[in-house]
């Protein structure tokens, strides 16, 4: 295997505690208050519509239930703008409109991590990929203005979204080819709200690339170092780094100049070989061994547990099981990379499962009980877990 020897060497760096600025548990004893007091809400009725039991619906009103990677979208476009799917003409005629808010509270979740990939917008020459950018938070802004939702850019403002049965979105992108040389965009995106940062996805940037992609052939040598600046930059700023799509090699470089926990929002384990075979086959190159798992999680990280590995939310439940057992349950959490969470709207092109007739987290937290999961636990992996990240990350940040 690539990178055994370093990644064994920065673990035992993480483990003696040279790693700088870890504090695993410190946050958790807040995140784990939060809401406990909740009242059951709408969260107690969409669960009796589904035939859930009660359990589910407490266990789902007392979590900040975040995807750390999705793909919602405003109203009008597409999650998708060159490659996806076209909608099949019933599903258009069907959807009916549903604002984001709605979309999201159906699911059962506080939260969603709203993620564009970048670089599948039209990308011609330098420059687009910052105009892309920049007129996609502008359709955000004009969204949630409409939903009366706001961006959550701490760690209160997702305990109080929570708290109100209010929705929100933490902003985030897939594929920083927006920066283009210039470390200042950074700080332009979080001044736009911005507060998680997928540095990575399939293409270059086209000025200065960052580090070196799952899906093409190594050739900068893992993070750059225009990577490492912009690792630099997040942390500073009070920006999650996600290194979901990025070499192992690139983890690593990323994992030594980080000075706060990173997150890889979607993967899964590279032993798991349930699932759909096809799809399994396809999304080999996307998974993470149990070592390296193990690096990003001791140094304070959270994994998210990929959708599209499981057919159902009994597999979703079983690959969960399997990367707690490989990471530890304080470090496991949910990235579905669906860019509708209710198929109850019937208008999902990219949905979790096909046959899942209720919200999404209510059918995982119902599977995640009957698999002996305890609600604190599903708590952490449900959302717990991020919320530790991204308050550590954001703390002191306006
Ligand atoms: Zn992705």
């Amino acid at each position: 295997m690539m990178y055994e020897a370093e990644y064994a060497d920065l673990h035992e760096a993480v483990l003696k505690n040279n790693y700088p600025n870890l504090s695993r548990r410190e946050l958790l004893t807040a995140v784990a208050g939060a809401g406990g007091a909740m009242l059951f809400g709408p969260a107690w009725l969409n669960a009796a519509a589904d035939g859930l039991g009660p359990r589910v619906a407490q266990v789902v009103s007392e979590t900040i239930g975040i995807d750390m990677h999705n793909h919602v979208h405003p109203a009008g476009t597409e999650s998708h703008p060159q490659q996806g799917p076209p909608r099949r003409q019933e599903e258009q005629q069907q959807a009916p409109a549903l604002s984001m808010a709605e979309e999201i509270k159906q699911s059962g979740l506080t939260a969603v991590c709203a993620s564009y990939e970048l670089d599948f917008a039209p990308n011609n020459k330098p420059g687009d990929a910052r105009d892309n950018f920049l007129r996609w938070l502008t359709a955000i802004d004009a969204q949630l203005e409409k939903d009366h939702m706001r961006r959550a850019l701490n760690l209160k403002d997702l305990q109080t979204a929570h708290d109100h049965g209010q929705p929100t979105i933490v902003q985030s992108v897939e594929g920083a080819m927006f920066i283009e040389g210039r470390l200042e965009r950074v700080e332009e995106a979080y001044k736009r709200g911005v507060r998680h940062l997928q540095l990575l996805h399939q293409q270059d940037d086209m000025v200065s690339p960052l580090g070196d992609v799952i899906t093409s052939a190594p050739h900068l040598g893992g993070l750059t170092a225009m990577g490492a600046e912009v690792v630099k930059e997040c942390n500073r700023l009070g920006i999650v780094v996600d290194l979901a799509h990025a070499r192992p090699e690139t983890v690593l470089g990323a994992l030594k100049v980080a000075t706060q926990p990173v997150i890889v929002s979607h993967t899964g384990l590279d032993s798991r070989t349930g699932g759909n075979p096809r799809m399994a086959a396809m999304m080999k190159p996307h998974l993470i061994s149990k070592e390296r798992a193990k690096v990003v999680a001791d140094a304070g990280g959270v994994i998210g547990v990929w959708t599209k590995l499981a057919d159902s939310p009994k597999e979703f439940a079983e690959n969960i099981k399997a990367m707690v057992d490989a990471v530890g349950i304080d470090h496991v959490g949910i990235g579905t990379d669906t860019d509708l969470l209710s198929p109850r709207v019937g208008q999902g092109t990219n949905r979790a499962w096909a046959a899942l007739t209720g919200g999404f987290f209510y059918a995982v937290v119902d599977e995640m009980l009957l698999q002996g999961f305890t609600p604190d636990e599903i708590g952490k992996v449900g959302g717990g877990n991020f919320c530790r990240v991204f308050g550590k990350v954001t703390a002191g940040h306006a």
